[in-house]
């Protein structure tokens, strides 16, 4: 069994909502339902119930929406996920990754590629190296990531990747550059959130990559009531387009 320590971060959930919190002794911690002395959960195994909140240990989709300090956009859970598995992403893998953002895919892919790859992933706003870093120094393995504060017009400081992401504003601009840091065969995904973007990808992608595909991911939650089952009257109706591919070799001595 696991017990919580002093300085973990654990979800306190309650009547439905998730807060991500750090256990200080010192600190309590007030919900709707009541009180939580900190101290007192230190020791305690997860899962306990105190006045009718539930300490949890967080997951990736609660560190992503509930522990992550987010001050760009963020790729959240629903295409964070898939992207991972459609990457096909494995333990020892070297993946290439720009922008890095708020560090949420960044904080993924590290764990998919843990015990011994890495994620090397390129930033051009300091600003947003540093808020990355802390989140995946808090909430991931900095171990497993090297965020380089740099423009990748200016050039990729790395080669040989398995696979590759971009999550940038002008992804048709950088084809060449990550075509040639990527090994033959290799994956590359794309996240855009508008259709005029696909337009300039997909002419560009052509040359360079095969087994092109376009997708959209729709996340539908039903309701908890058994005697009514039916979908949320609610849904997050778009966040992105992902676009997927793979690099073919071209052989210039033929
Ligand atoms: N995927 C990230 C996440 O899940 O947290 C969010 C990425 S955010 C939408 C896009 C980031 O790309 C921005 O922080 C931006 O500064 C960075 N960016 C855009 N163009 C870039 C470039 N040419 N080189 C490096 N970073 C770039």
């Amino acid at each position: 069994m696991e017990y919580i320590k002093e300085n973990d971060y654990v979800i306190i959930y309650t009547s439905g909502k998730k807060y991500c919190i750090k256990v200080v002794p010192e600190k309590i911690f007030t919900t709707k339902t009541g009180v939580i002395k900190l101290s007192e959960i230190i020791g305690k195994p997860f899962g306990i119930e105190v006045n009718n909140n539930f300490v949890l240990k967080p997951t990736i989709e609660d560190i992503i929406l509930f522990g992550a300090i987010r001050d760009t956009q963020i790729i959240y859970p629903k295409d964070n996920f898939f992207i991972v598995s459609k990457l096909d992403i494995q333990h020892g893998f070297k993946v290439f990754e720009c922008g890095t953002g708020s560090g949420a895919l960044a904080l993924t892919l590290s764990r998919a590629v843990a015990p011994d790859g890495m994620v090397f992933t390129y930033e051009k706003d300091e600003k947003f190296v540093k808020n990355s870093k802390k989140n995946i120094e808090k909430f991931g393995d900095i171990n497993r990531v090297k965020i380089h504060f740099q423009d990748i017009k200016d050039g990729i400081d790395e080669k040989d990747f398995d696979a590759a992401f971009l999550d940038v504003k002008e992804p048709w601009e950088y084809l060449d550059i990550v075509y040639n840091i990527l090994k033959p065969s290799a994956m590359l995904g794309i996240i855009v959130p508008t259709v005029n973007q696909i337009s300039e990808v997909i002419p560009a992608m052509k040359s360079k990559f095969c087994d092109i595909e376009i997708m959209e991911l729709f996340q539908r939650y039903y309701k908890l009531n058994p005697y009514r089952m039916r979908p949320e009257d609610r849904m997050v109706g778009h966040t992105g387009y992902l676009i997927f591919g793979r690099k073919i070799f071209i052989n210039d001595n033929k």
